[in-house]
């Protein structure tokens, strides 16, 4: 059993030598033991998932935010899709695919009370198959986390206008294409030419951006939204957020779904958000949120999203890094931008 783990605590950016690939020592029983506790599924890894809140875990402890630290010497774990070899839950028989927490091993034995996180996969076989891997992306929890973040905390209306960061990436894709369905205008930005091109030609952002090339971010915006921007969906945070209070209209939301651009700075120290004061000046109701407290809504974000997959009103794009031994450039990547899409890694076939 081949197992990718954190070798040490990170400070800043996370590089691959952070992580190692162990080799397999013995051969892998493709039974639970008889020490496994009960409810215990044991499964065979396919796609592994790489998001952005991984790195958090991967520092010391009174660092980590939300999330529980990783341990050192302890495999990585995260989202993935995996075929149960054997199960004590009687929710999942051998045959199921499933989703949700596991490890970036090949073959992992998912415990109480990781189990709870475990979907069962219904809409693989037959005519109105969707691809496996969509459930570490749009049917998977940063679908969810798009349809949360937008629908229910900025309660959209039609003609609003919409700003979404890291556009391209797993969840930003997304919410343009939410946004527009909900009948809004959606400008996203994103850091390359390729990825500009993709939200324009591919996801149908009414106007899209590089900020690299645009470093006086108020300004970019200013001329994308003469009248302000009623709803923000935020991805980076920083120089970002700052730019965006300025241009918000009154009575805006702004969903704070992540802050990737101050997960790697030194110290802990987060930069201060300079232009708070148009929270009050603009009545901006501002409101983070968390996925995982969100999955009863599940079960009516896939009814809602499947019909737009499988007829291709909504697309999704990913990128696919092959076998285990990838995994850790491939996180490292999300943190430079090198990613085209939702990023993940195959570790074997269905
Ligand atoms: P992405 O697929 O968008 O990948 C990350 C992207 O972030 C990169 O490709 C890069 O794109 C951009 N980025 C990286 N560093 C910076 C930086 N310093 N400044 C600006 N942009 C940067 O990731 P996800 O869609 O999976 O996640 C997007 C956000 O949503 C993250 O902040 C994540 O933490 C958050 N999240 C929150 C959840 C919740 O429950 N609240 C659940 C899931 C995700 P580019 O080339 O455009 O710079």
């Amino acid at each position: 059993n081949r197992r990718v783990i954190l070798k040490e605590y990170v400070e800043g950016y996370p590089r691959e030598e952070h992580m190692e690939l162990l080799l397999p020592g013995a051969e892998v029983p493709l039974r639970l033991a008889g020490d496994d506790p009960p409810g215990s599924v044991l499964v065979r890894n396919l796609c592994l998932s790489c998001d952005p809140y991984m790195r958090p875990k991967m520092s010391p402890p009174l660092r980590a935010s939300y999330a529980a630290a990783f341990v050192p010497g302890s495999v990585i774990t995260g989202y993935g899709v995996a075929r149960v070899l054997d199960s004590s839950d009687p929710r999942l028989s051998p045959g199921d695919l499933v989703w949700g927490i596991t490890g970036w091993e090949d073959y992992s034995v998912v415990k109480p009370p990781a189990t709870a996180f475990l979907s069962k996969i219904s809409h693989h076989a037959g005519e109105d198959a969707v691809p496996l891997s969509y459930y570490t992306g749009v049917l998977g929890m940063p679908g969810l986390t798009a349809y949360v973040g937008f629908h229910e905390i900025c309660a959209p209306k039609a003609g609003e206008t919409v700003f979404v960061s890291a556009a391209s990436g797993a969840v930003g894709q997304l919410v343009g294409q939410f946004a527009r369905l909900a009948g809004c205008r959606v400008v996203g930005s994103a850091g390359s030419a390729e990825k500009v091109e993709l939200l324009k030609s591919k996801f149908g952002f009414h106007d899209a951006f590089n900020y690299k090339e645009e470093p006086d971010l108020a300004a970019a915006l200013a001329r994308r939204f003469p009248d302000g921007i009623d709803i923000y969906f935020e991805n980076v945070g920083g120089a970002m957020l700052d730019a965006v209070l300025l241009n918000m209209r009154a009575h805006g939301r702004i969903a704070v779904c992540g802050l990737i651009s101050q997960y790697n700075l030194k110290g802990g120290e987060w930069d201060a958000v300079r232009n708070l004061s148009a929270v009050i000046g603009k009545r901006l109701r501002v409101e983070g949120f968390l996925e995982p407290d969100h999955k009863h809504l599940y079960p009516k974000y896939e009814a809602w999203v499947l019909p737009y997959v499988r007829d291709g009103t909504i697309a999704y794009v990913e990128d696919v890094a092959e076998g285990l031994e990838s995994a850790p450039k491939a996180l490292v990547g999300l943190f430079h931008g090198r990613n085209v899409g939702k990023q993940l890694v195959r570790v074997a076939n269905d």
